[in-house]
């Protein structure tokens, strides 16, 4: 078999057999295939597509290149939540608790962030003397005991993602809905969890800009996952603005511990409260909108921060710091953003937020780079906020003066204030599952 052929197959659009998806799958895990003809079938792979069949091949090829996860020593029905990316999203540490605390058993495995999205990992980082890699054994005894764990993608989990992500990171290749359906479902399959909910992220800071696309992306992994008896359900949530009010490691870190004591914003809240419900129903924890409310009950009793400690407590990590934000690191330079002038914010470049908290420090250009946890973003307006000229915007956090020159610049870039009012936001626009897509 030549990759030659499988590259020209797919240009001319045609659907490749098994054995051909497994010659590419293992070939290039095992460094025998160079990036050049990968590049080149996967930019055919964008203009041509592939069927579902395909897709389900090529999923289960990455998932079976490495380790498969055995959580059977875990009891009860183990749910993993995966969401496709966005900026201040920081979903996963407030739903794992949120689910954790009901009952439900979450052994998560997370990423770093890369390109303008941040990620769980980098943000857990944060807190001091946590550790994101603990032993095998030692993560399933935390899912056991403590009832919710998060950590880095560590040893040898799905290897064939991590070589194709990074290629597709730097070949225009990203935004291809059988690659993501594949990268995203053959991790959650390798991590061995029963039930899985996906947040699919939606609009100008996410990778799927239009709800028609978040569907189809949906549904193509909602039909893999219960294809290999995973029941499967995908949240469609909006990141046409950026969640919550905090962009950047440590204060995220802030935020999640406000959300989860009930005094967060409102949209990371009813975003986080929708995701645990739906990880409490997947889990069989009963019907949708009693979930809700038992989810809601965690909050207000401070058993969901509670358990927030407990996970954050069994990986190292400094609780003191979780009590006291200001324990967290702190930046040395801070400045305060201005509307140029006055009207209502009626729309953010969001991807351009993120770039703005990346510029700061809060995260990588390159694979390699540092990481300043202190940096980042904290909005003080957001889409469809009146303002008058003057007021504050946002406020930036840096190690030095001239990232804040630079991170002004992007970010005031990001800002569209005009005379008109936007048509308000919403949190969610679907719901997919094997019963169908529900729009709401
Ligand atoms: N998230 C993933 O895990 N993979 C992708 O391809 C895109 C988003």
């Amino acid at each position: 078999m030549r990759m030659y052929d499988i590259i020209e197959k797919k240009r001319d659009g045609l659907a490749l057999n098994d054995e051909e998806i497994d010659f590419f799958v293992n070939g290039y895990v095992a460094g025998d295939i160079p990036d050049y003809q990968v590049s080149a079938l996967f930019m055919a792979v964008f203009f041509q597509g592939m069927d579902a069949r395909e897709t389900a091949h090529l999923t289960m090829a990455m998932a079976r290149s490495g380790d498969m996860l055995d959580l059977s020593s875990i009891p009860g029905i183990k749910v993993d939540k995966h969401s496709t990316g966005g900026v201040g999203d920081k979903t996963t540490l407030v739903a794992v608790p949120l689910a954790a605390a009901l009952g439900v058993p979450v052994a998560k495995i997370s990423g770093r962030g890369l390109g303008h999205t941040g990620g769980t990992i980098d943000k857990m980082e944060a807190i001091p003397g946590l550790d994101v890699a603990p032993s095998r054994a030692r993560f399933l005894e935390i899912a056991r005991t403590v009832g919710g764990v998060v950590v880095g993608q560590s040893g040898n989990l799905d290897p064939a993602d991590k070589k194709f992500y990074a290629l597709r990171d730097v070949t225009a290749t990203v935004n291809s809905v059988p690659l993501i359906a594949s990268s995203v479902m053959s991790k959650k399959i390798a991590a061995g969890a029963d039930r899985i909910l996906l947040e699919v992220t939606c609009g100008n800071g996410a990778f799927m800009k239009s709800v028609d696309d978040a569907v189809e992306l949906s549904r193509q992994m909602v039909e893999i996952g219960e294809n290999v008896g995973r029941t499967t359900v995908a949240l469609i949530t909006d990141m046409g603005v950026p969640l919550g009010s905090c962009i950047g490691n440590a204060l995220e870190i802030r935020e999640v511990c406000d959300v989860l004591q009930g005094k967060g914003p409102e949209d990371v809240t009813e975003v986080c409260v929708e995701l645990a419900a739906n990880m409490a129903e997947l889990g069989g924890k009963g019907a949708l909108d009693a979930c809700r409310d038992a989810v809601r009950a965690q909050i207000d009793s401070g058993a969901a921060f509670a358990k927030f400690r407990e996970m954050i407590e069994a990986l190292g990590g400094d609780v003191a710091a979780l009590d006291n934000p200001d324990l967290l690191p702190q930046p040395t330079c801070s400045r305060a953003v201005y509307a140029p002038h006055g009207g209502i914010v009626y729309a953010m470049d969001t991807e351009r937020v993120g770039i703005a908290s990346v510029v700061l420090g809060a995260g990588r250009v390159k694979k390699e780079d540092g990481i300043d946890y202190a940096a980042g973003i904290v909005l003080a307006k957001k889409t469809g906020d009146a303002v008058a000229a003057g007021d504050v915007l946002a406020t930036i956090y840096a190690a030095r003066e001239e990232l804040l020159d630079d991170g002004e610049r992007m970010l005031l870039g990001a800002y569209d204030i005009r005379n008109e009012r936007p048509e308000p936001r919403r949190h969610f626009y679907a719901r997919v599952s094997r019963d169908g897509i529900e729009y709401v």
